[in-house]
């Protein structure tokens, strides 16, 4: 088949991605091939998903045999991935429990509903609004585009759920103005990712646990691309010395598979009761016994560590290229600022056409690659972005 074939049956998928033209048809750790046999080095982990790069050894293994055994048995049964996944995560966390989710706006909205009903048991009605952060992104359902604090994600698709308010990040006395009586939850990234890699500033996000201590508001951090080892340790607000109530998880969790889910914390361990809530898919075996391989790979001794060099040997042979004006993020979720004039969009299309494929994030041009590629691999691709971004110097 060739590319233009395939493109030609994409007429029957509706038109809801823009596309870069191009057929990826292979892929093995950080490497890929197009259709036409074309090789990328791969910094995009398919936005943060392939935590461990394509086609694993150890992650294919744990997948494949599992897929032999039972692919599904829906959640009125015990199965052991879904069991020694929780555990691995609780242990990992001190968290007290995880419920199973699909995807990155799933888990939201199980936090958003755990949240709402941790303050209705306990306060009763009335106590329902979410405070979250302008220019964040939290999922594209209906309760997490009203949650996502970006106006460009509050256009056709009106009425809006209600009891939702936005405060702007790193303002501590905005935050405050916004909290209300009924106010229930704070929900956060430590990094914007879609909203351009914005790491919070750490005193803010420890005066915001203590706030929320102090008026039983509950603390909820979106991990969805931030966690999974991708900033440098098993979850980001681990850097920032708090303990959520509720944790949200997804892209990496699965190692390419649709996973996600949210960690209950002391307070909230227990909310969701049976009946409260559920999905057909959660903690499905194949999956789950993916990621309790991701999660063993990621914390074993030493390869956190290894991803937080890897970051800075990237900023280092980025701070020397044409056209950069600094890098932001944590680990290797990392946000390239261009010179004036260059943009991003851009420097991704050159990028490519050199062989080495990244994303954009607002302005930047982001990185997001596999935790474990090698230094070989980073060399490839980072002689590739800096022959593309020399083209624009
Ligand atoms: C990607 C993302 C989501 C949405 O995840 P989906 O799996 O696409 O639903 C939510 N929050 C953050 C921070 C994300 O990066």
């Amino acid at each position: 088949m060739t590319h233009e074939q395939l493109k030609n049956q994409y007429q029957y998928v509706e038109p809801t991605y823009g596309r870069f033209d191009q057929s990826l048809v292979w892929g093995s750790g950080s490497l890929c091939l197009d259709l036409d046999g074309k090789e990328y080095i791969d910094f995009t982990s398919g936005i943060g998903v392939n935590a461990l790069g394509f086609c694993d050894a150890d992650w294919q293994q744990a997948v494949t045999e599992q897929l032999s055994k039972l692919q599904h048995t829906s959640n009125l049964y015990y199965t052991m991935p879904g069991g020694e996944l929780a555990q691995l995560l609780c242990e990992a966390t001190g968290m007290k429990g995880v419920f199973y989710a699909n995807s990155g706006a799933e888990a939201n909205e199980c936090a958003i509903k755990a949240a709402r009903k941790y303050s209705h048991d306990k306060y009763g009605d009335g106590r329902y609004e979410i405070i979250t952060l302008v220019n964040s992104f939290h999922g594209r359902t209906m309760a997490t585009i009203t949650a996502t604090g970006q106006e460009v994600f509050h256009q056709h698709f009106m009425p809006f759920l209600e009891g939702f308010n936005y405060a702007v990040a790193g303002d501590l006395e905005d935050l405050k103005s916004k909290i209300t009586p009924a106010t229930c939850a704070i929900m956060m990234e430590m990094i914007q990712g879609e909203g351009g890699v914005i790491p919070q500033n750490k005193e803010y996000v420890e005066a915001v646990a203590q706030l929320c201590a102090e008026q039983d508001i509950l603390l909820i951090v979106d991990e969805v691309q931030t966690g999974i080892g991708r900033t440098g340790s098993l979850f980001c607000y681990q850097q920032f010395g708090i303990q959520p109530d509720l944790v949200s998880m997804a892209k990496g969790l699965g190692g390419g598979l649709p996973i996600g889910g949210v960690l209950f914390g002391e307070k909230t361990h227990g909310v969701l009761t049976p009946g409260t809530h559920a999905t057909t898919f959660g903690g499905n075996p194949v999956v789950c016994a993916g990621g309790c391989q991701i999660i063993k790979t990621i914390t074993a001794p030493g390869f956190l560590e290894e991803v937080v060099k890897k970051g800075e040997y990237i900023r280092k042979a980025l701070a020397a290229m044409p056209g950069v004006e600094g890098v932001d993020g944590m680990g290797l979720m990392l946000g390239v600022r261009l010179k004036e004039g260059i943009a991003a969009a851009d420097v991704v299309k050159a990028a490519m056409a050199e062989g080495v494929l990244v994303l954009t994030a607002k302005t930047k041009v982001r990185m997001l690659p596999p935790l474990n590629i090698t230094y070989d691999e980073l060399d490839r691709g980072l002689a590739a972005l800096g022959r593309a971004l020399a083209q624009f110097a």
